[in-house]
């Protein structure tokens, strides 16, 4: 479901129009297909001297996912993605020529091509150098991103804690980023900490990483929520599908479609999480990954803003959550899997969303402090913040509004609901332990907030 537009300037003549009128050309995103490689041409892997060791450790990790992996630049090939390792570097000079070695071959990204930094978190302790190089490279990342263009993107993976740059999370990210499954998700800088102590961490099936795993997903009759769904099944999960009576009809379409099951159910009924919890046990034996995805909006001004549009937004949006995530944790779950849908609208503010904006907001707000609490257990929760997604909802929105939410953003159009499933299930997923209370925006690098 392209929008027209971007149709439009990508086929026959209006294309070969739009080039010579120079209008904004987004391009067509590459999606991850099963069986399809990696990346779409050669990856080459550069550092600086330090942190060579690391460098030569991601990229043996490349030559054993198949990938054709270079360390020097050349003009020979067409580069599917490169990725610049600095995490030993020290002083703002130490990545000069590693920074310039990806300029060089810019030129021959191919397109959907991939830029992945890998680097460590500047922390209180540093000195003001190391500081400043840590730092530095998060605002090159950010910028860089706004160069690339044909649907290449640039993220970043920002190892916290001493966790090693191949940590079974580390590579899962980086396998992430590189990926088609992360066409959406640009000009990102994701924090990935060491596994805690007792939780799993071994490496997984990369094509069906929840196999045995029971996940359920709230709001699962449609738009968002179908596509988590089906990603879930599709990396091997048996998925419980949770929507309102009313909805029970994409409900029981959803359901069948992942072949998993139906669970009826308001998700701000006072015992929504021990109901959900015998749901699992009883048909599925166990639960695993929980989705908060079920969301509403009721915009209006706040000056016009009537007490039930207020309380329902908050209470489906935010204190449903804080229910579920306290009965399950009281229950002891293990190892459990928290991926909560928050929205750039919790991080920038809308106009007439501040109902929206204060659970959106207090989704991310929840999510970290949730975080040491299910770690404890073994498991995360981390939440996923969408941009401009297509779907009825969006649909809605007036024409001239809507066009503006589709372009302003690195991508200049709206993402797809399985943009979004896709990071939910690369953050369900039990390679990515050490990603713990973050916040991954899935926005095409939108201008809206940070
Ligand atoms: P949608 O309106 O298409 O679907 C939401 C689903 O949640 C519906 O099936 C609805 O019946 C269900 N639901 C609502 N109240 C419920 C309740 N009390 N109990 C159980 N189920 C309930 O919305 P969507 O666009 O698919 O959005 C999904 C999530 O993504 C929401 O949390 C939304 O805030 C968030 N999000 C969407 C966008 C976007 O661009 N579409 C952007 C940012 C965030």
């Amino acid at each position: 479901m392209t929008d027209s537009y971007t149709r439009l300037v990508n086929t026959g003549i209006t294309k070969t129009l739009s080039k010579k009128l120079g209008l904004p050309r987004p391009a067509v995103l590459r999606r991850h297909r099963p069986g399809e490689p990696l990346t779409v041409g050669p990856v080459l892997v550069v550092s600086d001297a330090a942190s060579k060791p690391d460098a030569d450790a991601v990229a043996q990790t490349l030559l054993g996912w198949g990938t054709d992996v270079r360390r020097e630049p050349s003009d020979d090939a067409r580069w599917g993605a490169v990725v610049l390792v600095v995490t030993e570097a020290a002083r703002p000079a130490d990545v000069s020529d590693a920074v310039l070695a990806v300029g060089s071959v810019l030129r021959r990204l191919a397109p959907n091509g991939r830029v992945v930094t890998v680097s460590r978190a500047a922390t209180d302790g540093d000195s003001p150098e190391l500081a400043a190089t840590r730092a530095g490279v998060d605002g090159f990342l950010r910028s860089l991103a706004k160069e690339l263009r044909a649907g290449a993107t640039g993220n970043g993976i920002v190892l916290t804690g001493g966790a090693a740059a191949d940590s079974t999370s580390a590579l899962a990210t980086l396998r992430f980023f590189l990926s088609a499954r992360s066409a959406f998700v640009d000009g990102q800088l994701l924090p990935v900490g060491p596994a805690p102590a007792g939780a799993e961490d071994a490496p997984v099936d990369d094509d069906r990483p929840l196999a045995g795993r029971v996940a359920v997903v709230t709001g699962a009759a449609r738009g968002i929520g179908v596509a988590i769904a089906k990603t879930l099944a599709r990396d091997g999960a048996s998925v419980i599908c949770v929507d309102v009576p009313a909805a029970g009809e994409g409900l029981a379409r959803t359901a069948n479609a992942v072949g998993g099951t139906a669970l009826q159910l308001d998700v701000t009924a006072d015992d929504a999480g021990t109901r959900i919890l015998e749901h699992a046990r009883s048909r599925h034996g166990r639960l695993d990954v929980v989705v908060h995805n079920a969301g509403i909006l009721r915009d209006k001004l706040l000056a016009n803003m009537k007490p039930e549009q207020w309380d329902a937004v908050t209470a489906v949006n935010l204190a449903s959550q804080l229910r579920i995530n306290a009965q399950l944790l009281e229950a002891g779950v293990q190892g459990l899997r928290i991926v909560s849908l928050a929205s750039i609208a919790g991080i920038a503010g809308n106009r007439g969303q501040t109902n929206y904006g204060f659970s959106k907001a207090g989704v991310i707000g929840h999510t970290r402090a949730t975080a040491p609490l299910v770690a404890r257990l073994g498991g995360t929760a981390n939440a996923v913040a969408p941009g401009f997604i297509e779907t009825e909802m969006t649909r809605t929105i007036p024409a001239v509004t809507r066009e503006m939410g589709r372009r302003a953003s690195s991508l200049q159009q709206g993402g797809l609901p399985v943009d979004v499933a896709e990071a939910v299930a690369f953050l369900a997923s039990p390679a990515t332990v050490g990603v713990n209370g973050e916040v991954l925006r899935v926005c095409g690098q939108s201008w809206l907030g940070r």
